[in-house]
């Protein structure tokens, strides 16, 4: 009923990176009810987080006046109290906190050199948020050391990706399980994590599709309505998947055809793998031979079959050989470039995929340009007028808050990221965070990072913005501002232009569409994508074939952007994780999310309805395990690994193995990074996120 609401305007959901497009009607200055629509990703769905998840936007301690840390404040700590943080910071217009900003930066430059200052940028913000944030470290400081989110999230799937296909984006959108025979979801848990996502799954599987599910967790969600549910040993991925394709190199299912055209390093491949005998590695990975043998044959002799992974692939010290493994299983089917086939990595943040081709990654620039790359170097040298990118590739999220803490780091500018909950070994990055001579946080509320600031730039929540986001799918979206920031809070990206000038940028932006323009002329994904058509369209997919093209869902049907067109296999060996449980630990304790709450917790415990509903920091373990341990459901356990320790209530979940703890990691009360191992992958940077030794103790 139009009387029910005073304006409305289309936007994007905040939480996942599944897209869905909403509907945001707004009464009395309020957000009043967010309503799925027609989005191509979502046809209308919504999950809890969607419909119910908004009202953070009006939480009152959303940051309405920059801040500066009082000069008598006391110890820089998690010690603020939210709804009493005069102690520690002092209100300031936004002249002086944007002129304190830029001072610390530009004296610390002078002082040490640009790299005494390193960046964090957001993949909750837009794509134009995203390609200013790396344009002003880059430009202003003049080196890479700018990361975001992405580096904790799929950096080792994009790693492989790129080097085995040639993009690390995916193949085929999600929505083509539709036309798929088979599919297999390995390491991820959609029906919690990328919920829309998860019904269409579902959808494929009542029609008759075969549903292969591959998790150390048995899923409850999924496995009701997967034809195979493989419940295998944590950490022995690449065991799993070799033996899978051991099985269609000796049983000769592969896609000779395919290979021969698409393909290379076949022959070297078929020989590494000959030793992953279903035999040898079932003990290792904990699924019999015969359970083996049938996935690869159902997978192998699929007319078309599609591959999703999450987070339970990329978060090892061997995620990129993971998502290598993957890659291979399905060129070796030719399950790439048709409909109905490809390769998925589901991805997290709501704009993660955006931010990363927005350039926000250290060594590489927008739509993963290398920035060794002399050519490359030099195109970015004309388009922004003279600058000279840095042909040394910068430092990752964990390298740079390593940096931090050993000194060489002394400033940082933080936008809508949260290092202090979500990096591994966290008491490690938040004594690091104290140390810093200059932090800028810019956020939309006193996050557990922006306790340590130095001076906070109140900004905008994406309702609040006009601008462009990119999901799962490559599907470019834009998202329309409905209602404007609270108090003084501003739009991000003018936040950010006006520290670029103060620094000394020679900058001159007036509208997201101008930013949006300027990215145009280094990015070929966005051809044929204009800020006019998407404000009419309101979502094209890269890549797009021309003006009146939706985009291309599914890629590389004739061919990879490599060497002659050709994709490539890569082996993988087994790798042990980086600690092992022993007697001290003897458990396995593994990290994620859950429905109700999204990452760091600051948005989804700040909704009136999820916070109702999963109120309270919980870990889950197999009823067994507490019956071992002499817990009632309910009760409180502690949980300690080389790192920390920690107590939190304890539920009973038969989809948890009995040796294992899953943990999630929204609740700062109980910060699951506490425990978690800083071991990273060697190629995606990314740390262990999925598996550390743990004690587990009765209070
Ligand atoms: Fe939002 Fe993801 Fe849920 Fe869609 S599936 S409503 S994008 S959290």
């Amino acid at each position: 009923d139009s009387k029910d609401f005073d304006s409305e305007a289309k936007s994007v959901c905040p939480f996942c990176g599944v897209g869905c497009q909403v509907s945001v009607k707004v009464k009395d200055g309020k957000v009043k009810s967010v309503e799925g629509i027609n989005g191509p990703s979502n046809e209308g769905r919504l999950c809890v987080k969607g419909r119910f998840g908004f009202d953070y936007i009006h939480h009152p301690h959303r940051l309405t006046k920059p801040l500066i840390r009082r000069d008598d404040a006391p110890e820089k700590g998690l010690n603020v109290d939210l709804d009493n943080i005069g102690l520690h910071f002092r209100e300031a217009s936004w002249d002086e906190a944007l002129d304190f900003s830029a001072r610390g930066m530009v004296d610390l430059r002078s002082f040490y050199g640009g790299e005494s200052i390193a960046g964090f940028g957001s993949a909750k913000c837009t794509n134009e948020e995203a390609y200013l944030f790396q344009k002003l470290i880059r430009q202003g400081f003049k080196h890479n050391n700018v990361d975001h989110c992405t580096r904790l999230c799929h950096a080792s799937s994009v790693a492989a990706l790129q080097e085995n296909v040639g993009s690390g984006a995916v193949t085929a959108s999600f929505n083509e399980i539709e036309n798929a025979d088979v599919a297999i979801v390995i390491g991820a848990n959609p029906t919690e994590n990328h919920p829309v996502a998860a019904t269409f799954f579902k959808q494929f599987a009542k029609r008759g599709g075969k549903l292969i599910v591959i998790d150390p967790r048995r899923q409850t969600g999924l496995k009701r309505h997967a034809t195979h549910m493989l419940q295998f040993r944590p950490g022995t991925d690449v065991a799993l998947l070799n033996a899978i394709m051991n099985v269609i190199v000796e049983e000769k299912l592969y896609d000779r055809q395919y290979i021969e055209g698409f393909t290379e390093g076949f022959f070297e491949f078929r020989e590494h793998i000959r030793a992953f005998t279903p035999e040898r590695m079932s003990d290792l990975c904990g699924i019999s031979p015969e359970m083996i043998r049938d996935v690869a044959r159902e997978f192998a002799t699929a007319q078309r079959g599609m591959i999703f992974w999450g987070m339970g692939i990329s978060q090892h010290i061997h995620g990129t050989d993971n998502s290598r493994c993957l890659i291979s299983l399905a060129l070796l089917c030719g399950h790439v470039g048709r409909p109905g086939t490809g390769l998925h990595p589901l991805r997290g943040q709501n704009n993660v995929q955006g931010a990363s081709d927005a350039g926000l990654i250290p060594h590489v620039m927008p739509d993963y340009q290398s920035v060794t790359d002399g050519s490359v170097r030099d195109l970015f040298r004309h388009i922004w007028l003279g600058t000279e990118i840095q042909e040394k590739p910068g430092l990752t999220v964990v390298e740079i808050m390593d940096r931090v803490y050993r000194g060489s780091i002394r400033g940082m500018y933080v936008l809508g990221e949260n290092p202090a909950m979500s990096d591994p070994d966290v008491e490690h990055a938040r004594k690091a965070l104290a140390h810093l001579d200059h932090l800028v946080v810019q956020d939309i509320f006193l996050t557990e990072t922006a306790m340590f600031a130095d001076v906070i730039l109140p900004a905008s929540a994406l309702p609040e913005k006009t601008g462009t986001v990119t999901n799962t799918n490559r599907t470019v979206q834009m998202v329309q501002q409905v209602l404007p920031p609270p108090g003084e809070a501003r739009e991000d990206w003018k936040i950010v232009v006006d520290l670029a000038r103060r620094i000394g940028l020679d900058w001159d932006y007036d509208h997201p569409r101008e930013v949006f323009d300027e990215m145009k002329m280094s990015m070929r994904s966005l051809h044929h994508i204009t800020w006019t058509r998407l404000k009419n369209e309101g979502a094209v997919t890269y890549p797009c074939k021309g003006p009146e093209d939706p985009g291309q869902s599914v890629v590389f049907g004739d061919g990879f952007p490599r060497r002659a067109g050709r994709a490539q296999f890569t082996p993988a060996r087994v790798t042990p994780p980086a600690e092992m449980p022993d007697d001290k630990f003897p458990m396995i304790l593994t990290t994620g999310r859950q429905l109700e709450h999204w990452h760091t917790g600051s948005m989804t415990r700040r909704a009136t309805v999820l916070d109702a509903v999963e109120p309270e920091a919980n870990c889950s373990m197999h009823p067994s395990t507490l019956r071992q341990l002499g817990v009632a459901p309910g009760e409180h356990v502690r949980l300690t690994t080389r790192r920390g320790t920690l107590e939190i209530m304890a539920r009973a979940d038969r989809a948890v193995a009995p040796d294992m703890v899953f943990l999630p990691f929204a609740y700062v009360e109980a910060a699951a990074n506490i425990l978690t191992n800083p071991a990273l992958d060697p190629w995606g940077k990314i740390p262990e996120f999925k598996y550390s030794a743990v004690r587990v103790e009765k209070v």
